[in-house]
């Protein structure tokens, strides 16, 4: 079925051509991973752009440029250098951050690309929820020990990992001292869409059998300008990201945009295990002050529930 190529489809195509797809008349797709693309009955493409909204393409004329889409995840944003910071006095283990994630990157529900940890050293010291993602490291041990370059650190500081190289060796989950990384022991969790999708180096998406995922920092969501997943689902106010190179952070929750050396040094900011020299991009606020009981019910130790019972109290 050949297809005219209308003014509106030819801006699609300058569209899609900045994100190294291209339309051609002998080629075919039927998934576009970074932008969320389906087929239906009519071979017609729904692409998500840049800007949220969808766009119908003839399947028939359009062609993903692999190389391209692999090179530019590679590369990463220029003159960018992301940077998370995470208040500890505000999470109250809602785990809404980790369901997003979840979602966003089809993963099961015993994979984590952040987790939240219940943290206490000592019975007399309290707890504190500690979200934990990947600390994308300045100077990441995990991206030396790879054998077939699967993973690496790209110029605006964030770690991936492409798939499609990943021979599953793990040397990597050994290398990371914060247990970043997750193995797919199993075949992937299933989701509609995924059959024909085009893998996407920034989203690890769909997720292989036999390969490493970790948190991406959202590097899909970066590129079009949004905060990642975990960022924007929190209602606590823990989650500030930004950019180090501006020197600003902004909030997930309040939306507020502030300073990065400021909000570190007022609060005392630190990082984990710096003693190793990883220098990560991810900071922590400390637990001071908490927003949540923190000695609610020792006895049945159900701290899991916390969040739902509060909920269920104010209700
Ligand atoms: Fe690599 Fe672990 Fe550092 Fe992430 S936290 S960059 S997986 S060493």
């Amino acid at each position: 079925m050949s297809q005219e190529i209308t003014p509106e489809a030819t801006s699609r195509r300058n569209f899609l051509k900045r994100f190294g797809i291209t339309l051609g008349a002998a080629s075919t797709v039927s998934g576009l991973g970074l932008l969320s693309a389906c087929t239906n009955d009519d071979e017609m493409v729904s692409l998500l752009t840049t800007d949220g909204k969808t766009v119908q393409v003839p399947k028939s004329q359009m062609k993903i440029d692999l190389k391209k889409m692999e090179e530019r995840g590679r590369e990463g944003l220029p003159g960018k250098k992301f940077v998370m910071v995470i208040d500890l006095a505000k999470c109250r283990n809602a785990r809404k951050c980790m369901a997003a994630c979840q979602g966003a990157h089809h993963l099961k529900p015993e994979q984590h690309h952040i987790n939240v940890l219940r943290m206490e050293n000592d019975k007399r010291t309290g707890f504190y929820f500690q979200p934990k993602p990947c600390m994308h490291c300045d100077n990441p041990p995990c991206t030396k020990v790879c054998p077939v370059d699967a993973t690496f650190k790209r110029q605006d500081g964030i770690v991936l990992i492409d798939n499609e190289r990943c021979i599953g060796c793990r040397f990597c989950i050994a290398a990371c001292p914060y247990s970043a990384r997750v193995f797919n022991w199993s075949e992937p969790k299933y989701v509609e869409g995924d059959d024909d999708r085009v893998y996407d180096i920034e989203l690890n998406v769909p997720q292989k059998k036999g390969t490493i995922t970790k948190c991406l920092f959202s590097a899909d969501r970066l590129r079009i300008g949004k905060l990642p997943y975990c960022v924007s689902a929190c209602e606590n106010g823990v989650y500030w990201f930004g950019d180090a190179n501006e020197d600003a952070v902004t909030n997930g929750t309040s939306k507020e945009t502030t300073r990065l050396s400021t909000l570190l040094e007022e609060n005392a900011g630190y990082t984990l295990m710096p003693e190793l020299g990883t220098k990560p991009s991810v900071y922590y606020l400390p637990p001071k002050d908490r927003l949540f009981k923190y000695n609610y019910d020792a006895e049945t130790d159900d701290w899991m529930k916390l969040h739902d019972k509060e909920a269920e109290a104010k209700s």
